[in-house]
């Protein structure tokens, strides 16, 4: 494994248990959230009902599933995990949710990539609890419904917007988590390192939550790569500003948290399409990256930190994307 695919914004399954927050004192950040989700739960726990239908939107490692644990856990209830690309007929929706007991949690990752047939099974679902289902086969074949026991369904997304109307309507409320501010990240890299055992000086705390995207997945994963450089070169030395500063040089990230596909794809608009405007499925052409991955991964960050311009011609670049690459801001005609 290359310490790029580490850090990457990637998942390490093993690494987040351990990392995840099980309690929402201990999420940080997002307090509106945090805010309405504990009125929700207390709510739920004195009528003694499931919590309504929750759909979480944002950017990919700013702690949607983390959520869905931790109100699964106060509510005592049983949390199930599955994503919209998994669930390829609605026969699989209809074997998850006819498994389900009352109160159970059915979390939804990627709802956005629901089929069109799937997601219309899901409506009566979520509105009436009731689903047909086919039994037996051939001539004796016949549809019944069955009533489902009362329970929650969790759905994330990466992309709001694309979400079909009826599917966010059946929705009780809409969580838009936000990327997390440099203090609130230096508070989940404190929490990290302790849990991991590193001792890092405040510095070097800093250092790492200015790199990380605004992404605690992403802090996360650099604190690791961080731990792991200061084993091998900086033997016995706590995690300062410079060891941090050394190891992340050797990521290719940046003192602004880009890494290379931001960059690249910066460079793509200001040398190839002079700035831009250039559409999306041509930029991702140009760069050789999926569009989605490029609109739901790298754009946000890149629009958040005035790198970048989402205009209705296109992408344009930025007088700060043209003084990153070291060039005059003069030639940021898009201002
Ligand atoms: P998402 O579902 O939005 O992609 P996750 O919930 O899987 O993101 O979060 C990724 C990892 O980042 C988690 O394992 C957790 O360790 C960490 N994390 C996310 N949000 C927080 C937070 N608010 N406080 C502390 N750690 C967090």
């Amino acid at each position: 494994e290359s310490p790029e695919a580490t850090v990457r914004g990637q998942r390490d399954e093993r690494l987040e248990e351990v990392l995840r927050p099980s309690t929402l004192e201990a999420f940080v950040g997002q307090p509106r959230i945090k805010e309405r989700l504990a009125v929700l739960v207390e709510a739920a726990q004195r009528r003694q009902e499931p919590l309504p239908h929750l759909l979480f939107s944002g950017p990919p490692g700013l702690g949607k599933t983390t959520l869905a644990h931790i109100l699964a856990k106060e509510m005592g209830a049983n949390l199930r995990l599955t994503s919209g690309p998994t669930l390829e007929r609605a026969a699989d929706l209809a074997g998850l949710l006819s498994g389900l007991e009352p109160g159970d949690i059915l979390f939804v990752d990627e709802i956005h990539r629901l089929s069109r047939a799937v997601e219309e099974y899901l409506y009566p679902a979520m509105e009436d609890f009731r689903i047909d289902i086919v039994i037996d086969q051939g001539p004796a074949a016949r549809s019944v419904c069955l009533s489902l026991p009362h329970f929650s369904l969790f759905g994330a997304t990466t992309r709001a917007g694309m979400l079909t109307a009826p599917l966010r309507g059946r929705f009780g409320l809409v969580n838009r988590v936000e990327y997390y501010g440099a203090e609130d990240l230096v508070r989940v890299v404190r929490r990290s390192s302790r849990i991991l055992g590193v001792e890092t000086v405040e510095s070097g705390a800093w250092e790492i939550a200015r790199r990380s995207r605004g992404t605690p997945r992403l802090a996360n994963n650099l604190i690791r790569w961080v731990r792991d450089y200061a084993a091998v070169r900086a033997a016995g030395e706590e995690i300062s500003e410079s060891v941090v500063h050394h190891a992340l040089e050797m990521l290719d990230i940046d003192a602004d948290g880009l890494d290379e596909m931001d960059k690249k794809l910066l460079e793509t608009i200001i040398y190839k399409f002079e700035g831009g405007p250039v559409g999306l499925g041509t930029l991702a052409v140009a760069v050789g990256e999926d569009a989605g991955t490029i609109e739901e991964v790298h754009e946000p960050y890149l629009i958040l930190e005035g790198f970048l311009q989402r205009t209705p011609q296109g992408r344009v670049a930025t007088r700060r994307a043209y003084e990153k690459l070291g060039l005059s801001a003069e030639r940021g005609k898009n201002d």
